[in-house]
């Protein structure tokens, strides 16, 4: 329990929730609710019942195709049924779901399907063309891909296509393959999991910015959704109405918005993308109830032309993570809406959320909040000791949603996980009352529209194009997505005044998904350098404004 509760008491939950088997608790919703709708997507709906049993059919599937336990599969989809069939449907049989971020180009998607060894790859088909590009060099076997449509008509089609590899023969191209229709309806072979099995590998820059898998398990995955469960005061299981927006492919989305909703019998309303004027229909229509999101959701929605007009009274509490939510955005969604909304603060290796102000009680201006219940929080120095009361220092947590460890990497593992307690990287201080404030990140990240950024990525890309000499990014603050990506470049002497910044663009948006591209580019003779050599990327970020 937080030591602060004896002298103050909030009025949050203090126990860990009682964590489940995701598969098993979807199951027994399927009994419980059997009727009740579980998503609904595009005017269509899908019962808990008939949810479960496409779940089943897919696990099958897999297991027909050779998946075996153990073996992950990438999932590489927007938010939609076949998204939640697909995650549901790899832990039934066994195997551990890869999330792959539909943005990727094939330069990202090759690194995540090789690092994590993917067997299976989940892919919607307009997105087929990027893997077509790695497909040699990626050691996938199982290709399974689905249009967005292919769920209509519910329930009818449930089939997934499905094409094997034969060992080292994919077609030329992947156009024109009779692809097979193989799943039926049926229960696939039982598979014996334990709360401590892999369910997730969620690709993150951590504190190096190399892109490595965190190991979420089912006790870390549903711990985590029990957890911001019991943070919303009333959660009525059963009636909740769920708003799926943000996407599932970060496990922000995936915990706050997907499991939150299955493992609470909600009715998930799911939208392939976060638009905004999607989201204000769908609250009106299905008088959604909870509306997780990010900062920049929350902005765009208050700037709604005629919101006042819309009736939105339905919703009754928010979280908004991943980046630092203004107090007035929270104020006015509220005064539009009558709900609750209030700031928390997570990360990829804590499946995410690791603390939040109170919905129950009061919240702090600026600050993050208390540690969740079953979460330990300390502000500690360079050695590893817990700093004095107020003062700034690492902030490191631990619980029942913190991560095994990085997938294939011990070293990184040991360095962020220290006797059970994760190393966030970020910088904080905890006040009397045992709240908590972010002050700064120590890692070099940058978040643009809720979206994590490294520099070191960026630079690598610029690097490799032929006219650079020198590369520095830098995050500068931007009114609507937080912070935004400018890059410093100097270029060699023959390049100088030939090349432009539309050429250094265009080349980025080859490389890097589109929300890494920067958005200023500064041409210069030469950088800023400490006496060793250092890039001084504080002086470059005062030459376009001061960061936050
Ligand atoms: P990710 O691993 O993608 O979830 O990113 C986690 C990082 O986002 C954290 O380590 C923080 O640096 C940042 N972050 C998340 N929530 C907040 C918040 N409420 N305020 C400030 N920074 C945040």
């Amino acid at each position: 329990m937080h030591p602060w509760y004896a002298h103050y008491d909030p009025g949050v939950p203090k126990e860990a929730p009682t964590p489940r088997l995701l598969t098993e608790a979807l199951r027994e919703n399927a009994r419980r609710y059997p009727k009740k709708v579980a998503l609904e997507f595009l005017g269509r709906s899908l019962s808990y019942a008939a949810l479960f049993r496409e779940v089943e059919a897919f696990a099958k599937g897999l297991q027909e195709a050779g998946l075996r336990p153990g073996e992950r599969v990438a999932i590489m989809l927007p938010n939609s049924p076949q998204f939640v069939v697909a995650f549901f449907g790899t832990l039934l049989a066994g195997g551990v779901a890869v999330n792959t971020n539909p943005m990727y180009t094939p330069r990202e998607l090759r690194h995540q399907l090789r690092d994590s060894g993917a067997k299976a790859l989940v892919i919607l088909d307009q997105l087929l063309p990027r893997y077509q590009e790695v497909k040699g060099e990626a050691p996938v076997e199982i290709l399974v891909r689905t249009g967005i449509q292919d769920y209509l008509p519910f329930p009818k089609n449930l089939l997934y296509p499905l094409m094997l590899k034969r060992k080292g023969q994919w077609p030329q191209s992947l156009e024109g393959i009779p692809w097979r229709r193989f799943l039926k309806p049926g229960t696939p072979s039982p598979v014996p999991l334990s709360l401590d099995d892999l369910a997730l590998l969620q690709y993150t820059g951590g504190t190096t910015g190399v892109a490595k898998g965190a190991m979420l398990t089912h006790r870390n995955l549903s711990s985590n959704a029990l957890q911001v469960r019991s943070w919303i005061p009333d959660f009525r299981e059963g009636e909740e109405v769920v708003l799926g927006a943000i996407p599932f492919f970060h496990v922000y989305g995936m915990t706050v918005a997907m499991n939150l909703a299955l493992l609470g019998a909600a009715k998930l309303v799911l939208l392939p993308r976060p638009e905004i004027g999607p989201i204000v229909e769908a609250i009106e229509k299905h008088q959604v109830t909870l509306f997780p999101g990010v900062p920049t959701l929350y902005v765009a929605f208050n700037n709604f032309p005629g919101i006042e007009k819309r009736n939105l009274r339905s919703v009754r509490a928010c979280i908004s993570g991943s980046a630092p939510l203004p107090l007035e955005v929270a104020e006015r969604f509220e005064a539009l809406t009558g709900a609750k909304l209030v700031e928390g603060y997570g990360l990829t290796e804590a499946s995410p959320v690791t603390h939040c102000n109170p919905l129950h009680g009061p919240r702090k201006l600026g600050s993050v909040g208390l540690p969740f219940p079953g979460v330990e929080a300390k502000v500690v120095d360079e050695d590893g000791k817990e700093v004095p009361l107020g003062e700034v220092g690492e902030l490191i947590v631990k619980g029942p949603n913190v991560m095994k460890g990085y997938w294939n990497r011990p070293e990184e593992t040991q360095k962020a996980l220290k006797d059970g307690w994760l190393y966030t990287g970020d910088m904080a201080r905890m006040d009397e009352d045992g709240y908590f404030y972010i002050v700064d990140r120590k890692k070099d990240m940058i978040i643009a529209g809720g979206y994590n950024i490294y520099p070191r990525e960026v630079e690598e890309v610029l690097y490799t194009h032929a006219a650079v000499q020198e590369a520095a990014v830098v995050g500068v603050p931007d009114p609507y997505r937080g912070e935004t990506v400018a890059a410093f470049l100097v270029l060699k002497p023959e390049y100088r005044g030939k090349v432009t910044e539309k050429d250094i663009k265009a080349f980025c948006r080859q490389h890097l998904a589109a929300y890494k591209v920067p958005r200023i580019i500064v041409f210069r003779d030469s950088l800023p350098k400490s006496s060793v050599g250092k890039i001084l990327k504080r002086e470059l970020t005062k030459e376009v404004g001061p960061r936050r």
